[in-house]
């Protein structure tokens, strides 16, 4: 994607010199510019303790920024509280809920948004399918592989149809093989969604793999960027 098609329009999601600082005054984040395209796939690398997870805990408003700011489609959602930014996160080890099936954990946060139920089904029956799920609907997750559960955790987060979708290293715990082939699902799945996405990984084969672009995180700032 070229710079001009990038700066047409409002971004998707923009961050503006973001600073995010810990209570015990951690400040891992020091001055984060970047922009994405609606649509657009953005890998975030870098170092184990660099701040991947803090800028991204900083753009879903699950920690405090203290200067700069975080825009969704040109609106500043700086102040916004977490769960009004329509921003969906997948972490590492999925966080399902143990007691709900496959079809129930996909179904949560279109409960939560209270979706009249045909058109909660509806939603469901069409995410068991992106994900390739639909035989194990009824499932209880514990008895779900490794990738199996990650797919479940992208489909729900993906349900209620977010503004921007941020991955922490969902990939992370899964063997080399998998990791590969579910890389090049997830990508296809956010396309076939539209959705804008920050994925954080430390495997630079997965971000070529999964992403438009990737940019690096070096002493709390983006040190560079390479396309796709
Ligand atoms: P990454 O995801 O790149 O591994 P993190 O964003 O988790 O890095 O952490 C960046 C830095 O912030 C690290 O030095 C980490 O120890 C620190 N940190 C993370 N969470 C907290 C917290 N809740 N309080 C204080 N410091 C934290
Ligand atoms: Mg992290």
């Amino acid at each position: 994607m070229s710079q001009q098609q990038r700066t047409q329009g409002a971004a998707a999601l923009e961050l503006r010199d973001l600073w995010v600082r810990y209570p015990d005054g951690t400040q891992p984040v020091r001055g984060v510019d970047l922009a994405l395209a609606p649509g657009e796939i953005v890998a975030l690398v870098g170092a184990s303790g660099s701040g991947k997870s803090t800028v991204l805990r900083g753009i879903a408003g699950l920690e405090q920024v203290h200067r700069g700011a975080v825009l969704l489609g040109g609106h500043d959602v700086t102040a916004v509280p977490v769960h009004r930014r329509g921003v969906g996160m997948v972490f590492q080890d999925g966080q399902l809920f143990p007691h709900r099936s496959v079809a129930r954990n996909i179904a949560y946060g279109l409960e939560a948004a209270r979706l009249p139920r045909n058109e909660r089904q509806a939603r469901v029956a069409r995410m068991l399918e992106l994900v390739d799920l639909v035989e194990h609907a009824d499932r209880p997750v514990q008895r779900l592989s490794g990738g199996q559960a990650q797919r479940v955790a992208l489909a729900r987060s993906l349900a209620p149809a977010p503004r921007v979708l941020l991955l922490d290293e969902p990939l992370s715990a899964l063997d080399a093989d998998l990791r590969g082939r579910l890389a090049r699902q997830v990508r296809s799945i956010l396309q076939d969604t539209g959705t804008t996405a920050v994925h954080v990984t430390h495997d630079a084969a997965e971000a070529q793999t999964l992403a438009d672009r990737t940019v690096r995180l070096a002493e709390g700032r983006l040190a560079e960027s390479s396309p796709r």
